[in-house]
């Protein structure tokens, strides 16, 4: 075995050319963990970005969550306010009564802004 015979000997070996060829090997083994490294760190630095996208998202569907259920909660009473008012024109007109003051107060409950309408149109703009 000359000196520059590739080594399949030990690292205590101290020929010029196992040490040469040791030396090589580790130095081939340190940029394949580099070029690894470099890859995990690439990969990483997407993986938080998908996080943080995912994390945006998510922000942004609560927040359109909250949004339509606080509509929901208002027209939810805007609804049990004009059956409150219906109710009030029937019974007083089953009893012969003049149910002309309750017609009034349905209609201004039909007048107001009825958020079922300002959440349909939010949603439909992608607002909420
Ligand atoms: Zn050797």
């Amino acid at each position: 075995m000359t000196d520059d015979t590739i080594h399949t000997c030990s690292y205590e070996c101290e020929r010029p050319g196992c040490i040469r060829a040791q030396r090589d090997e580790l130095v081939a083994k340190v940029e394949a963990l580099s070029t690894d490294l470099r890859a995990m760190r690439a990969e990483l630095e997407r993986a938080m970005e998908a996080r943080q996208l995912i994390s945006d998202d998510l922000a942004t569907a609560e927040a359109r969550a909250d949004k339509l259920a606080e509509a929901l909660r208002e027209s939810h009473g805007e609804v049990l306010r004009l059956r409150a008012a219906m109710f009030r024109v029937c019974a007083t007109a089953a009893n012969g009564g003049d149910p002309t003051m309750y017609i009034e107060q349905m209609r201004d409950e039909m007048n107001k802004p009825w958020s079922g309408d300002k959440a349909s149109a939010a949603l439909e703009q992608g607002d909420v």
